[in-house]
């Protein structure tokens, strides 16, 4: 069965890993029924860091069984809410002890940047952790945060009594759906897998939970943590596959009776379909974005530049919330684009253990291409390459911070997901205008608004078609509160207690006190 080993030696981390990779099912380790593995590759340099076993649908049939009978003998309606949250409580406490080592294997396996994104100030580990403390949470403290967080929903997620008349008493139940399958993607692999496991085991549910094949690395080494925790075998079963096989069949099974989603709007259209041609299992959608940071002249124009790189060049542009269409009022226009293309250019690019780095490089090879593609078709259709638009460095995946201007509403670069470094910036001229621009995109996930006048602020905040609306900030994330997308980003909602009713039916009960009929 394979196992991944690594001596770590770098100035931000020493030490060794030692984990099994293997597919994760019923609580324990075992090959794929193919014995076929993944290879995992380093996306510094393009080399292979370790293989890892390939899930396949036969697995799935497996995991599902065993996250079935989990549900109906042990878990589920079988074990107490507060139990629960002691479980969730105690892998947020693992998760923090070993969070060094965690933050090691993501950055070497996805790019992440180390010392999790503290753009403004970051020059020391002890500066990061007092930042931290401040709240400035990264994705790491976002996933210890996020286990702590729906730890204490587990005991309080209930219904209600329900008035109706004098001989009846009408109450409601919130139980768990069931089986759950979840698939995620590779951008902030740990991260997306805390938000999706709190929920559903907070509220009772068993799951078969699919990483993507790019950065499948934290995801197998949190099973084992799952395991330490005493969370009971079949609970949580991680099975790392290719889409097209295992997350397919994930979405199309039977036997699974929720399946939440986070990818890109293409996949989950393909989900919604096979949920639906299947077993109409329930679904929740996190989908792309191409996120509207609208800037006005009275902004303060330095904290704005701060904000707006941090939107777009944060996780290497690789975040669904990207704001990757910078509006700028005319009256500041020059001025911000100055200051903006200053910060891109300061903006270091280097290796992801390196204190002083910002940004590390994109996840694989058919991203750096997805991407590149993209900045080619902005320079046929006109726009202006203001910034960046080249490789950096000669091997691994890297690409320049990027800043299209003279750009138009139909271009390719203003109106798809890029999901990399590469920002445009256009000119408005009034409130009515801009609101119009941003709201002209199929997306809905995020947008933001920089402006002194806070009447401003919020009034453009509530027109803007979006499930997150910042002011005068941007990507900023805490697991009290909800995420998620109006249009064709998403549906459902993570995070916050709305998070919780995605992953419980309601039942009401009708008892009856003496009506007679
Ligand atoms: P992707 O859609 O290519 O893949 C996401 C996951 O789906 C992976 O695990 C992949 O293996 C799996 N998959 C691929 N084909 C499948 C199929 N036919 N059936 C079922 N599963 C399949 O997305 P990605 O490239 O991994 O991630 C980038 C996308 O994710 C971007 O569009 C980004 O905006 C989005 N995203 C959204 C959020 C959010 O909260 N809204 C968060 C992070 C990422």
């Amino acid at each position: 069965m394979t196992t991944w080993t690594h001596e770590f030696d770098t100035p931000a981390f020493k030490g060794k890993v030692d984990f099994p990779t293997g597919v994760f099912i019923d609580g324990k380790f075992s090959n794929g029924s193919t014995n076929q593995t993944i290879d995992v590759i380093n996306p510094t340099n393009g080399k292979l860091i370790t293989k890892v076993a390939e899930a396949t649908p036969e697995d799935l049939d497996r995991a599902v069984a065993a996250a079935r009978k989990t549900f109906e003998t042990v878990w589920g309606l079988n074990y107490p809410g507060l139990e629960r949250g002691r479980l969730l409580g105690k892998l947020a406490d693992l998760l923090e002890a070993k969070q060094d080592e965690f933050a090691a294997i993501e950055a070497f396996d996805n790019g992440a940047y180390f010392y999790p994104y503290l753009f403004f100030s970051v020059t020391d580990l002890a500066e990061y952790r007092q930042d931290v403390q401040l709240g400035q949470a990264a994705d790491l403290d976002m996933s210890i945060g996020t286990f702590r967080y729906f730890a204490g929903w587990a005991g309080k997620s209930h219904g209600k009594v329900i008035e109706t008349t004098e001989d009846k008493l009408a109450y409601t139940r919130h139980e768990p759906i069931g089986v759950c399958g979840q698939i995620i993607p590779w951008n902030f692999p740990l991260m997306m897998m805390a938000w999706k496991l709190g929920p559903a085991l907070a509220t009772g549910n068993t799951i078969v939970i699919k990483p993507s094949e790019f950065t499948p690395l934290t995801a197998l080494r949190m099973a084992s943590l799952i395991k330490e925790a005493g969370f009971p075998d079949g609970v949580v079963n991680v099975l790392v596959g290719y889409g097209s096989t295992v997350g397919s069949a994930i979405a199309g099974h039977p036997l699974i009776d929720k399946v939440a989603f986070t990818g890109s709007t293409l996949i989950g259209r393909k989900v919604m379909e096979a949920a639906a041609k299947s077993n109409l299992k329930k679904v929740t959608l996190e989908l792309g974005g191409k996120s509207p940071n609208i800037i006005f002249n009275d902004a303060d124009i330095d904290k704005a530049v701060n904000w707006s790189a941090h939107g777009i060049f944060w996780n290497h542009g690789q975040a669904c919330c990207a704001g990757s269409r910078i509006f700028v009022q005319s009256g500041i226009y020059d001025e911000f684009l100055k200051r903006f293309t200053a910060k891109a250019t300061s903006l270091k690019l280097g290796d992801p253990f390196g204190v002083d780095s910002y940004q590390g490089p994109q996840v694989s090879q058919v991203q750096y291409d997805r991407i590149m593609a993209y900045i080619k078709s902005g320079k046929q259709e006109g726009a202006t390459v203001h910034l960046g638009g080249e490789r950096h460095g000669s091997e691994g995946f890297w690409i320049k911070p990027t800043i299209f201007t003279d750009t138009t509403p139909d271009m390719k670069i203003v109106r798809e997901e890029i999901f990399g470094p590469v920002g445009v910036v256009i000119k408005f001229e009034d409130e009515e205008d801009v609101i119009r621009q941003a709201n002209d995109t199929v997306y809905g996930l995020a947008a933001a608004v920089f402006t002194q006048d806070i009447n401003r602020g919020i009034s453009t905040a509530h027109k803007l078609h979006a499930g997150t609306a910042w002011i005068n900030c941007v990507n900023q994330l805490h697991p009290q509160v909800p995420f998620g997308g109006y249009k064709q980003s998403g549906m459902g909602r993570e995070l916050g207690e709305y998070a919780l009713d995605s992953y419980t039916n309601i039942k009401a009960v009708h008892v009856n006190l003496g009506h007679e009929i």
